[in-house]
C-alpha cells in the first residue's frame, strides 16, 4: 500500500470535448502532479446507443493536442459490464432494488394528478419529481410478470430501505466548500433523490451505480468532477456504504459557461475543442480561452448540514 493519490478524469464519448472538460482533465491532472500522484482515464461508455469508439479517439487526441497526458490503464465502462451486474446482485440480495414500469410521461401525469388534488410532490436535486414507486411492495409473481413482458423497465433503488440498512452518520469529504478553500465534512442526503435507477431492462448499470465501482475499482482516493455532480455525491455515498467500497475526498468544480449564461454542452459547438483547434487556435489559446470562460458561482451547501 502506497499514499500515492489517484485522480480521474471520466468522459463520456457521446460527444466532443469542450472547454469545460478541458477545465476537469487539467485541474485533475495539475492535482496529481502537485501531489505526485497519477491521473487515470475512464471512458464512461455504458450507453452504447450513443458512445462510440470515434468520439473515443477524439477524446484522446484532443487531450494530447492540448499537453494532457493520462496513467494507463484506461478503464473502459462498456468492458465491466458483469462486475455492475454482481454489484446490482448483492443490492438485489438486500431487498433494496425493484423493477419499475412508468415511462417519463407516465411518472409526469401521476405527479400533475397528485399536485392538481392540492397534495405536495417532493423533487430531487435536478428538479426532477420523485419516481411515485408504486411497484416498491410487488410480489414476486408481479415483479416476474413486469421483467418477462419484453416491456422496457428500470431497475429502482428502494431508497428509505436504502438508508435504514446504511445506517446513519452518512457524510463526505469536500475540498474547496469551507472557508478559505477548506476541506469540510457535508452531510449526504441521498434520500433527496428518492428512487434513483440503478440499472435498465436492456443495460445492468446506470450512471450511479457504475461511477462507485469504477472508482472502487481504479483505487481512486481523490474525485474532482463538475458542481453538477455535488448533489449525486450523496447517492454515490449511499452505494459505496451498502457494497462496502472505500470512500473518496471529493471537490467539485465551477462549471464553464456558454455566451447564453448556460453551462457548456455539445450545444455549444464552437467551444469544442476540436472546432476551436479548427478555427486555427493553438494549445495555449484553447487554455487560455478556459480560464478566462466565464463559470457557476459555488455550489449552494447552506441546505446541506456542515458536520462539526
Ligand atoms: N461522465 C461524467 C461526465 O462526463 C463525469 C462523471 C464523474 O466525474 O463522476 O460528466
Amino acid at each position: 500500500m502506497t499514499n500515492r493519490q489517484v485522480f480521474r478524469f471520466a468522459p463520456s464519448p457521446n460527444g466532443e470535448l469542450h472547454l469545460g472538460h478541458a477545465l476537469s482533465a487539467c485541474l485533475n491532472r495539475r492535482m496529481a502532479d502537485r501531489s505526485g500522484g497519477v491521473m487515470l482515464l475512464r471512458m464512461e461508455d455504458i450507453d452504447q446507443a450513443r458512445c462510440t469508439p470515434a468520439f473515443e479517439r477524439q477524446i484522446a487526441e484532443d487531450l494530447q493536442w492540448l499537453g494532457i497526458g493520462w496513467d494507463s490503464p484506461v478503464r473502459r465502462q462498456s468492458e465491466h459490464f458483469d462486475a455492475y451486474r454482481s454489484a446490482l446482485c448483492r443490492l438485489d440480495d438486500m431487498g433494496l432494488v425493484y423493477p419499475a414500469s412508468m415511462s417519463r410521461r407516465e411518472i409526469r401525469e401521476h405527479v400533475e394528478a397528485v399536485e392538481a388534488r392540492g397534495g405536495h410532490w417532493p423533487r430531487d436535486p435536478d428538479g426532477q419529481p420523485h419516481y411515485p414507486g408504486l411497484e416498491r411492495d410487488a410480489s414476486k409473481a408481479e415483479r416476474d410478470v413486469l421483467t418477462q413482458s419484453g416491456r422496457p423497465y428500470t431497475l429502482r433503488l428502494d431508497m428509505a430501505q436504502a438508508v435504514a440498512s446504511a445506517g446513519g452518520n452518512l457524510a463526505w469529504n469536500e475540498l474547496g466548500s469551507g472557508p478559505d478553500g477548506a476541506r469540510v465534512v457535508l452531510q449526504a442526503d441521498p434520500a433527496s433523490w428518492g428512487d434513483v435507477i440503478l440499472a435498465r431492462s436492456d443495460t445492468p448499470t446506470s450512471y450511479h451505480l457504475s461511477v462507485v465501482m469504477d472508482d472502487a475499482e481504479q483505487e481512486i482516493t481523490d474525485v474532482v468532477r463538475g458542481q453538477d455532480l455535488f448533489h449525486a455525491t450523496a447517492v454515490h455515498r449511499l452505494l459505496q456504504r451498502l457494497l462496502d467500497l472505500p470512500e473518496p475526498r471529493y471537490q467539485h468544480h465551477a462549471l464553464l459557461l456558454g455566451p447564453d449564461g448556460k453551462k457548456l454542452s455539445k450545444t455549444h459547438r464552437d467551444r469544442s475543442i476540436r472546432a476551436m483547434r479548427e478555427a486555427g487556435l493553438s494549445p495555449r489559446d484553447v487554455l487560455d480561452a478556459m480560464e478566462d470562460a466565464p463559470r457557476s458561482g459555488g455550489v449552494e451547501t447552506a441546505s446541506v448540514h456542515l458536520q462539526e
